[in-house]
């Protein structure tokens, strides 16, 4: 973690990475791990209201609301957001939202899916209400490191007391690699979140890929967590 302990990039770099179509992160089918786990997300729940921090354009939004379930998301760039409803044939309206000077957001035809166009750094429970189930894959490990605790606990305020919260995190060498995605061990784990979550550990997976290679690795650990409210 050392590593990277200072390692900072600019809001404006995600946007220039849609712009420029670099956008290695984004995944074409539904995340295996989220369907391996949905059970324990959803634990018989319906109608569950979804909080996707740190969007993109990832299908398993979709996903979910097919199977009736309505997803919030979080995304700084309009050409990600645009790009999600277009890609899944969704028809989509755009409202300007004045709690959030500059934001947006961008509702499918059904209500189903909302995805507010900010940082997440500006949104908060007042906008949006709390949530039934998280699904966190490339946002915690995309923030900037030392924006982790501040990320942790505006989290911690999304979550309802029935909440599920399906955490995603990366396993590598930092020494190799620079991120992001940035490194998130066990520990971090615990001392950002333990004080108000229980964290149970559910699935570790070798994930490495051709494509890490030119990252300079040669192994990468992907660990899923079900984090849930102490006391619930
Ligand atoms: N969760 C998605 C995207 C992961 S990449 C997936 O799994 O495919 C991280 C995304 O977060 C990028 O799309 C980037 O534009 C966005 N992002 C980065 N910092 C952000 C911030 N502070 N607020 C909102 N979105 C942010």
């Amino acid at each position: 973690m050392a590593a990277q302990k200072d390692r900072v990039m600019a809001l404006s770099e995600w946007e220039d990475r849609w712009q420029e179509g670099r956008i290695g992160f984004h995944q074409l089918h539904v995340h295996r791990m989220l369907k391996t786990n949905i059970d324990k997300v959803l634990c018989g729940r319906k109608d569950v209201r979804f909080f996707f921090p740190l969007c993109g354009k990832a299908i398993d939004m979709k996903w979910l609301a097919d199977m009736g379930h309505s997803v919030v998301g979080v995304e700084l760039s309009q050409k990600a957001i645009k790009q999600f409803f277009e890609e899944n044939n969704l028809s989509y309206s755009e409202e300007s939202v004045p709690a959030i000077p500059g934001g947006k957001m961008f509702k499918s035809s059904d209500g189903k899916i909302s995805l507010y166009q900010c940082s997440f750094y500006d949104f908060s429970s007042s906008i949006a209400g709390q949530f039934g189930g998280i699904w966190d894959r490339g946002a915690l490990v995309a923030i900037n490191p030392c924006d982790r605790q501040r990320y942790a606990a505006l989290i911690v305020t999304l979550m309802d007391k029935d909440c599920r919260y399906l955490l995603d995190t990366l396993l590598y060498n930092p020494e190799l690699y620079g991120g992001p995605p940035f490194f998130v061990s066990d520990e971090d784990v615990r001392n950002l979140f333990g004080s108000a979550c229980d964290i149970e550990l559910l699935q570790t997976e070798d994930s490495f890929e051709e494509r890490h290679k030119s990252w300079g690795l040669d192994s990468l650990t992907e660990k899923v967590h079900l984090l849930t409210l102490k006391g619930n």
